[in-house]
């Protein structure tokens, strides 16, 4: 890991009256409305908006970029179209921003060329266009013919290697810096790793180990203590020598490309061994009973308590959220924390029954006095549940990013932004 944090900043360099290139990260999961697309939540639009005015105030005109989901590349489908974030970030900064339905070709360098100050282009999704995914060298050479400056404000698209991110980035070099939100979130993430004020608590849910064995390796060694939930907990539990039935655990499977094979239970295992003194795992688990239709038959939730009785479930019980003692041990550690870091629900906090684990941490952490940073889809999913999405001290743009920063790798893109 490269701890040379000097970024080149938007602050630090002359920018007035240029067309910026400014690549965003609206990745966002657009809501059919009737036969229209809306956007349900302008976090991400929103983060970006001090940049936005930061830009506009330097008589820049702006070009915005970015990818939203995972379209197929060659296919225009309606469901990415970038039209509904145009509108809302016109709605957010009172303005007009003018949306083209192309990426790079010459309607869009004719639309640029017309650009005067104070003007905001967004072009279309990058994910349309075939060599995105796989970094054509080519299509980055374009994409950084679109403006005289690159601005980097896509923390959560960082790491990636896509011809939009890498590959622009390359044919803008000496020409590109990161904006004020990719600073703070890279500050922020650095501090956790560099200088966080003890006592330190990891906090991990959610589902798959494997987006998270990484940070937990790297992490265990600088924090006092790690709070486990959510299914993430379940290979931990089965680790330490628990029947859980059913309950959701990733499989064991084989990258091919690294030819490795992953064992979320042999994960666990290991890090019980070396480092289970650090590791909480729940007290106690709130079950139910899968029905053949895939619902929660509600009769069926009851509270089993960690301990002597090695079965936490029989027949179709799975485990769906840490029980009430969990929560209150989980909560009197975070109330003493000097430093919080929080990714993953604590259970399948999507269906009520089973969101009291989530929405309890949710509002201890907010409450906690230590510094507190949080990340991940599902988890910004759970704050904005529990109304507490300005509650914390960090709320990160980028799930995988940030979970990828904390590992210790190096996001493709920073390199390009050092001084
Ligand atoms: P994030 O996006 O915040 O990183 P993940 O993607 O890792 O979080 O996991 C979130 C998902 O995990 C949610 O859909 C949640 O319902 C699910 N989940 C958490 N705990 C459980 C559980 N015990 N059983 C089933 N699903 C769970
Ligand atoms: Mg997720």
């Amino acid at each position: 890991m490269n701890f040379n944090m000097n970024l080149n900043t938007l602050t630090t360099t002359d920018l007035r009256g240029k067309k910026v290139l400014l690549r965003v990260a609206y990745d966002i999961t657009l809501q059919a409305a009737g036969d229209q697309f809306i956007v349900p939540d302008d976090g991400r639009i929103r983060a970006t908006v001090p940049t936005i005015n930061y830009l506009l105030a330097q008589d820049c005109s702006i070009i915005l970029l970015s990818w939203l989901g995972r379209p197929t590349p060659g296919l225009i489908e309606e469901q990415y179209k970038m039209d509904p974030v145009a509108a809302k970030l016109a709605e957010l900064i009172g303005r007009p921003v003018k949306k083209l339905d192309a990426t790079v070709g010459a309607q869009v360098t004719e639309e640029i060329a017309k650009l005067r100050p104070g003007d905001i282009l967004m072009l279309e999704n990058t994910r349309f266009l075939v060599g995105e995914n796989e970094a054509d060298p080519q299509l980055g050479a374009e994409l950084a013919a679109l403006g005289e400056y690159v601005v980097w404000e896509a923390f959560a698209q960082g790491h990636r290697v896509h011809a939009s991110t890498t590959g622009l980035l390359e044919h803008s070099q000496g020409k590109c810096c990161a904006g004020l939100l990719m600073e703070k979130e890279v500050s922020i993430l650095q501090g956790l790793l560099l200088n966080p004020q003890p006592p330190f608590v990891l906090l991990l849910g959610g589902a798959k180990v494997s987006d998270k064995s990484g940070l937990l390796y790297t992490m265990i060694s600088k924090v006092e203590v790690v709070l486990l939930g959510g299914a993430l907990a379940n290979p931990f539990l089965k680790a330490a020598g628990y029947n859980i039935g059913v309950s959701l655990i990733e499989s064991v499977y084989v990258d091919q490309a690294k030819g490795t094979k992953f064992d979320a239970v042999a994960v666990a295992s290991e890090l019980l061994k070396d480092q289970g003194d650090k590791i909480k795992l729940p007290l106690d688990v709130v079950v139910a009973s899968k029905s053949a239709d895939g619902s929660f038959d509600k009769n069926s939730i009851r509270i089993v308590e960690i301990g002597q009785n090695k079965d936490l479930c029989v027949g179709a019980e799975m485990i769906l959220d840490i029980g009430p003692a969990t929560r209150k041990l989980y909560e009197s550690i975070i109330a003493a924390a000097g430093t919080i870091f929080w990714n993953g629900p604590m259970g399948l906090f999507e269906n009520s029954d089973f969101a009291a684990g989530s929405l309890a941490i949710a509002r201890a952490v907010a409450a906690s006095p230590g510094f507190s940073v949080v990340g991940g889809g599902d988890t910004e999913g759970v704050v904005r549940m529990a109304g507490l999405s300005q509650a914390y001290d960090h709320l990160s743009t980028g799930g995988g990013a940030s979970l990828s920063f904390l590992s210790g790798e190096e996001l493709p893109v920073l390199k390009y932004l050092y001084k």
